[in-house]
């Protein structure tokens, strides 16, 4: 296999920046380049790591086996009906320009996750969200490679297990499917989710009476701009944690404790501001080494240039801790670790 690359340094692929070694390196822009990664893999029994964007991943120093990154491409219009359309992206095409590209063509619905980062395969991995909208919203359905089987196999939604911000592909088995394309049910007509207030005052503040996909669209990529680092610029993977959840009356319990707990209902539960629980215990802006936690967004974790997985990690395990000991509530990882 000629694109086989040993010792690949993985800095420039992972949005934390840190210096991981990939033992092998392959890049895929076919299936087939993909089903012989694959073999070839499982001939000399390597583990294998799909990698997107890296911006939801924690990188040991070694990474064993194979990495292959996905750049499989490709857009295309599935089906157009009265106010619908389907589309399917190739999983290597990046999000972002994804959207932008929807939205030049007047297919609307994921306005609300512009400027995540990373690609299309990955976004169905943990149900991205963002600004009330949650990717299995405009989900149809997606196709993959079964590296067991070697199989394809198409999954719906209900096959998929969406949840907040997980899936079967990120916690039942992880590493089992590699995402081939994903193929989403957009509206042609505009339908817009404004109930975060962020985005409603940002719309006000502009002026914006009656807005647009596209205004909608900037306010998400100018409120994103403020509020989270640039990876370019700060190593991180966006949320180190997920926003706890805890039952109705775990909830009051808390807030007669901490009147001041910011949380947000969620069905008949509560969803606590991870963020907020990580500031009260006075880790915003602190750093041990060069890792941190970020000094506007407490939720978000941070390398500073020269920092490690395992730095990370053990920061981490400290944040846990002390927000377990105030508030009894476990923190849960959003990226992930590998190899774990
Ligand atoms: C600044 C910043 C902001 C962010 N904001 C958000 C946010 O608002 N909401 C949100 O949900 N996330 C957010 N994220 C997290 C991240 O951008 C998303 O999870 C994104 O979907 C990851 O894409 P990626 O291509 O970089 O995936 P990677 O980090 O490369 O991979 C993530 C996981 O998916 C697997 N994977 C990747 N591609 C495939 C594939 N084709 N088939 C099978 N498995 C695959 C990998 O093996 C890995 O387990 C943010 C990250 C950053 C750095």
């Amino acid at each position: 296999m000629d694109s086989l690359v040993h010792n690949q340094d993985l800095r420039r692929h992972n949005s934390f920046g840190f210096a991981a070694c990939a033992a092998n390196f392959m890049r895929v822009e076919t299936l087939e380049q993909l089903q012989g990664a694959v073999a070839q893999a499982r001939h000399n029994s390597w583990p294998v790591l799909v990698l997107g964007g890296g911006s939801n991943l924690v990188l040991r120093e070694q990474i064993p086996g194979l990495v292959i990154q996905m750049a499989i491409g490709g857009r295309r219009v599935e089906s157009v009906s009265e106010d619908k359309v389907r589309v399917t992206l190739g999983a290597g095409e990046i999000w972002h320009q994804s959207l932008e590209w929807m939205l030049e063509q007047g297919y609307y619905g994921l306005e609300n996750l512009a400027l995540i980062p990373g690609t299309v395969g990955a976004a169905p991995i943990q149900n991205i969200g963002a600004y009330g909208v949650e990717l299995e919203q405009r989900f149809d359905s997606l196709l993959a490679l079964d590296t067991d089987s070697g199989d394809l196999r198409r999954f719906n939604r209900d096959d998929c297990r969406f949840g907040y911000r997980d899936s079967c592909f990120k916690s039942h088995e992880p590493g089992r499917y590699v995402i081939l394309e994903v193929s989403f049910a957009l509206s042609l007509i505009p339908n817009l989710v404004l109930r975060y207030q962020a985005l409603a005052d940002e719309l006000k503040a502009r002026g914006i009476e009656q807005p647009q996909p596209s205004d909608v669209f900037d306010v998400v990529c100018a409120i994103r701009q403020q509020k989270l680092p640039d990876p370019a610029e700060l190593g991180n993977a966006g949320s180190f944690f997920k926003n706890p959840l805890v039952s109705a009356d775990r909830y009051r319990d808390l807030l007669q404790q901490f009147p001041n707990l910011v949380a947000y209902p969620a069905d008949d539960a509560y969803k606590l501001a991870a963020g907020w629980l990580i500031e009260q215990c006075g880790w915003k802006g602190r750093c041990i080494g060069a890792v941190g936690v970020y000094s506007r967004q407490a939720l978000v974790l941070v390398n500073q240039g020269s920092g490690t997985a395992t730095e990370l990690m053990l920061l981490a395990g400290q944040v846990v801790d002390s927000v377990q000991l105030r508030f009894g509530v476990v923190l849960e990882m959003e990226p992930r670790l590998y190899p774990a």
